[in-house]
């Protein structure tokens, strides 16, 4: 997948540009709050239809005007394509793929875009969303109808979780539970059977990452946490969820939201048997963070036949000379990559990308 330009209106500090990508490395650089991350946010949202660190498009329209919008032209499987998305203060976005409107929730799988943040270094000591959300990002890009599956998920938990808090208040009967639990069950199922296909490979992949980074000498490995029970166990997950559904029933009403189902799920990350999240140390996540970003960008290659999109906001900094020029070694010449840096110590000029020089909202 190659990014080949990009055109912003009105988007956060930008009022009016135009950039051309190599199809490399292209590396932004500039000092604080010049535009650097605002540039890989519009890729990201070209990608997800979301931000990566807003869930509200507002802020991402230029203060003071009324819309902003986002136009990528990208070459996928050799063919051109064009993404417009325009965002409108207090209204829907609207989008438009090839010239044809595009409904938000269809947008994942057609650019695809793997981000790599220094947040992201919090992906094995953080919170158990922040694991799911990797995972679904990257089986979603791949497999757009998980997103969906996943999106339908999400609105069904949330009219059980009312339904519940109705019931707790004796506004409704129990009675009304059983078909939504039916469907919850069915579409948990579907769910958790693609994350541990997903997961399976990933493990794999990330481990040949990982082997290379340490010299062979660490093995990494990813396994699924199915709601605190050993994901081996469950051969019919449909019938399972049925089970555990019902068996939570009463507590669930008492707490008014669903404490069974791939929403409540987490990865543990293991170097050599033994948990990252309590053992490892430092330098030993960021290595493991190194091998599951790589890993992803071949499993989406893998399942669509394409590299992703690369986008690298201010890790370089944050990565040692090894685990960087292992990085440079994988993305060189394979992988359209975008980096955000401060200054371009990292980066001998002319010899690894095109540089393109932010300064408040301007590209040079
Ligand atoms: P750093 O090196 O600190 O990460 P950066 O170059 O990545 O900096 P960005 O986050 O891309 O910085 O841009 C921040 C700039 O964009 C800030 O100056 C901020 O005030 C401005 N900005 C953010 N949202 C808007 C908006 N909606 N309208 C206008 N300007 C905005
Ligand atoms: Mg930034």
């Amino acid at each position: 997948m190659r990014v080949k330009r990009l055109t912003l209106r009105n988007f956060r500090n930008y009022v009016n540009i135009n950039i051309d990508f190599t199809a490399n490395i292209n590396i932004f650089v500039g000092l604080n709050a010049q535009g650097k991350t605002n540039l890989l946010e519009a890729l990201y949202f070209s990608a997800m239809g979301r931000s990566h660190r807003t869930s509200t498009d507002l802020e991402l329209i230029r203060w003071d005007q009324p819309a902003a919008s986002i136009e990528v032209i990208f070459d996928r499987q050799d063919m051109e394509n064009s993404l417009k998305i325009k965002l409108i203060a207090n209204q829907n976005k609207e989008i438009l793929y090839n010239s044809h409107p595009l409904p938000a929730r269809e947008i994942v799988g057609s650019l695809n875009a793997i981000l790599f943040s220094p947040e992201d270094l919090l992906l094995i000591k953080g919170a158990p969303a922040l694991r799911r959300r990797f995972l679904d990002n990257e089986i979603s890009q791949a497999n757009p109808v998980y997103y969906r599956q996943l999106l339908n998920y999400n609105r069904m938990l949330g009219q059980r979780n009312n339904l519940l808090k109705k019931i707790r208040e004796g506004k409704a009967s129990t009675d009304l539970l059983h078909p939504w639990d039916e469907q919850l069950a069915g579409s948990a199922a579907n769910i958790t059977k693609k994350r541990l296909e997903s997961v399976k490979k990933l493990t794999m992949l990330a481990n040949l990452h990982h082997r290379k980074i340490t010299g062979s000498r660490e093995n990494l490995s990813v396994a699924y946490f199915l709601n605190g029970s050993n994901q081996d166990k469950v051969d019919d997950l449909s019938g399972w969820y049925h089970e555990q559904i019902k068996c939570q029933r009463k507590q669930d009403i008492m707490s008014g939201s669903t404490s069974i189902g791939p929403h409540r799920d987490d990865l543990i990350f293991s170097v050599n048997g033994k948990n990252m999240r309590n053992f490892g140390s430092q330098g030993q996540q960021r290595t493991g963070v190194l091998a599951l970003k790589l890993a992803e960008l071949e499993f989406i290659k893998s399942e669509t036949g394409e590299y992703p999109i690369l986008l690298l906001d201010d890790v370089m900094s944050e990565l040692d000379a090894g685990r960087r020029s292992e990085l440079l070694l994988f993305i060189r010449e394979r992988v359209q990559t975008f980096i955000t840096a401060a200054d371009e110590q990292y980066f001998s000029e002319g010899k690894l990308g095109k540089f393109y020089r932010i300064l408040s909202g301007t590209v040079t």
